[in-house]
C-alpha cells in the first residue's frame, strides 16, 4: 500500500499545534503496520534544514507564477519525504501561515494549491516512478489535493482527508479561484465554493473519497450546527464517508520513565519521582510549596477555543481549595493579558509562562497534579492524553476527543475529571470534586495508576487507517 501523505508541519522541525505531533507519528506508525508512506511537505526553512538528503532536486518547471519549482527527496527522521522547494512561497521566517504580526499571508490560495496540486501530479507519475495508491491530506492546506485528484479524473489513487480543526478552513475570495488551474464548474455549491468564497476544506470535503476526523465523538459533533463551522450539512450529506479514528501519541518521547526534560523519573508503580517533579516545577516558576491543594498545569495556544477564560473565571475556586495554578502558552493579545493579571494579583499560586517551551512542557505534565483542557470544541486533543500518561489527572470538557479519552470520577473506571457545559460555573463544579478527591490521597492514586496505564499509542489508529486504505483500493 503506497500512501503519499501531505500536511505541512512535523515535530519538532516545525510546529503550530498537535498536527505537527501527529505527522512526526502517524507516517513511522503506518510504515510499521506495512505501509510504504512518503511525505509531501511544502519546503519551508525549518524543514528543508530538518531534513536528510536522499538524492537530486527534481524540476518540475514552473506554475502559480513561479519559475522552477522543485522537489527535493530527503528524509525526516526515517520517513521519506519530498519537500517543495519554492523559495518565493515557503521560504519566509516565522509561522508557515500567518506573518508575523498574525495576518495571513496574502498568497496563501495560491501557496497551499501549489502543495495539492503537485500531490495530485504523483498520480500520473510525473516525477517519479513511484506511484501512491492513496493520497492523504490533512487539514485545509493540503484540501485542495482532492480536488485536483478529481479533475484529473480516470484511475488513480483513492483520497483521503483527514480533518483536524474544522475552525480552519482555509477561505478566500473567489478571484484566487482562476488562478488554481481548476475546471471552472468546479466553482460552485456541488464544489469548492461556499458563499460565493473559494473554500479549500469544503474542497476536500466534497472531493474526498473518504473523510477522517481525529476521534469519533468529534466526527457525530461535526454533522451539527454547533461544531460544524457551516459545514454540518455537507458532513451529514457525506456520513457515509466520515469516520472518527483518534490520534495516539508518541509514547517514547511522552514517557515519565525515561522522559530526559525531566529532573526525576517515574512510574506508574513507583510514583516518588512525580512528587520530586512537583517540588522542581514549583521552584521554577516561583510557587510556593505549599500542598494544601492540587497544582493544576496548562500547556496551550490562548485561543477561544481553548476556553482558557473559563478557567480564569474559575480560579477563585482552586485558590479558595489550597490549589495552584502554572499555565504555559501563547495567543491571543488579550487572554495572554488576563492570565499575566492573574498571576500579578496571585504570586506564589497563579505561574504564567508565555511562548512556546517544549522542555518546560514536558516539566509542567510531570509536576503537575491535573492538567486542564476546557475546550469550547477539541477534534481529538493531546494534552490531555500527556497528562494520562504522566499520572496527571486531566479536567476537560465533554467534547470531542477529550470525552472519547478522559472518564470522569463518578465512574469506576475514571481517569480524571468531566464537565459538561462551556461555563465557568460547570468547571468550577468539576474543580471543587478534584479538591475533594485530592484529599483521599489513596482514591487519587489509583486514578493516577488507572490513567498511567492506558494504552495511547499509535498502533491501533493505524491500523484502522489502513482498513481504511484497504476498503478503498484492497489489491494494492
Ligand atoms: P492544538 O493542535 O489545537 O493546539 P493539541 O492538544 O492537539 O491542540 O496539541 C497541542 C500540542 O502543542 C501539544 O503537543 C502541546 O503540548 C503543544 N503545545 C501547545 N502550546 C505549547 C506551548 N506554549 N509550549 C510547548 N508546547 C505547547
Amino acid at each position: 500500500m503506497r500512501v503519499l501523505y501531505v500536511s505541512t508541519e512535523v515535530h519538532p522541525a516545525l510546529k503550530t499545534g498537535g498536527l505537527a505531533d501527529v505527522n512526526a507519528a502517524l507516517p513511522p506508525a503506518l510504515a510499521a503496520a506495512g505501509a510504504d508512506v512518503r511525505m509531501l511537505l511544502p519546503g519551508f526553512p525549518a524543514l528543508l534544514e530538518a531534513a536528510t538528503a536522499q538524492g537530486a532536486r527534481i524540476d518540475i518547471g514552473a506554475a502559480f507564477g513561479i519559475e522552477s519549482i522543485g522537489l527535493v527527496p530527503c528524509r525526516i527522521g526515517a520517513t521519506p519525504v519530498w519537500l517543495i522547494d519554492a523559495p518565493t512561497f515557503f521560504a519566509r521566517s516565522g509561522n508557515p501561515y500567518v506573518d508575523g504580526d498574525g495576518r495571513d499571508w496574502p498568497d496563501n490560495a495560491a501557496r497551499f494549491a501549489l502543495l495539492g496540486w503537485i500531490a495530485a501530479r504523483f498520480a500520473d507519475g510525473g516525477f517519479d516512478a513511484w506511484r501512491p495508491d492513496i493520497v492523504h491530506s490533512h487539514d485545509w492546506h493540503a484540501g485542495l489535493a482532492c480536488a485536483y485528484l478529481r479533475a484529473r479524473g480516470g484511475a488513480g489513487p483513492g483520497s483521503v482527508f483527514t480533518i483536524h480543526n474544522l475552525g480552519y478552513q482555509g477561505q478566500f475570495d473567489a478571484t484566487a479561484f482562476a488562478a488554481l488551474g481548476l475546471p471552472d464548474h468546479f466553482f460552485s455549491m456541488h464544489g469548492l465554493e461556499f458563499h460565493g468564497k473559494l473554500n479549500f476544506m469544503k474542497a476536500a470535503l466534497f472531493y474526498a473519497d473518504r473523510i477522517t476526523t481525529v476521534s469519533p465523538t468529534y466526527a457525530r459533533e461535526i454533522q451539527g450546527a454547533e461544531h460544524g463551522f457551516g459545514m454540518e450539512g455537507l458532513l451529514r450529506s457525506r456520513a457515509g464517508a466520515l469516520s472518527g479514528i483518534l490520534n495516539g501519541i508518541a509514547t517514547d518521547e511522552w514517557n515519565p520513565q525515561t522522559d530526559r526534560h525531566l529532573g526525576a523519573r517515574y512510574s506508574a508503580d513507583q510514583l516518588r519521582g512525580k512528587a520530586a517533579c512537583g517540588d522542581a516545577l514549583r521552584a521554577e516558576l516561583g510557587l510556593t510549596s505549599d500542598k494544601r491543594g492540587p497544582l493544576l498545569g496548562v500547556v496551550s495556544r490562548l485561543t477561544p477555543q481553548k476556553g482558557l477564560d473559563l478557567l480564569l473565571e474559575a480560579l477563585p475556586v482552586l485558590l479558595a481549595g489550597g490549589g495552584q495554578c502554572a499555565l504555559l502558552g501563547s495567543g491571543d493579545a488579550a487572554l495572554e493579558a488576563a492570565w499575566l493579571g492573574a498571576a500579578a494579583a496571585h504570586p506564589g499560586s497563579v505561574a504564567v509562562k508565555l511562548g512556546y517551551d517544549e522542555a518546560l512542557a514536558h516539566r509542567l505534565f510531570a509536576g503537575s497534579d491535573m492538567i486542564a483542557v476546557p475546550s469550547r470544541f477539541e477534534p481529538c486533543g493531546l494534552t490531555q492524553m500527556y497528562g494520562l500518561r504522566y499520572g496527571t489527572l486531566p479536567l476537560v470538557r465533554r467534547t470531542g476527543g477529550l470525552a472519547d479519552t478522559v472518564i470522569d470520577a463518578a465512574s469506576e473506571h475514571a481517569n480524571g475529571f468531566v464537565f459538561e457545559a462551556a461555563l465557568s460555573a460547570d468547571l468550577g463544579a468539576a474543580l471543587q470534586r478534584a479538591l475533594a478527591l485530592w484529599q483521599q490521597a489513596k482514591l487519587w492514586q489509583a486514578m493516577q495508576r488507572r490513567a498511567m496505564q492506558a494504552d495511547f499509542g499509535w498502533a491501533a489508529s493505524a491500523g484502522r487507517y489502513m482498513t481504511l486504505y484497504r476498503e478503498l483500493r484492497p489489491h494494492a
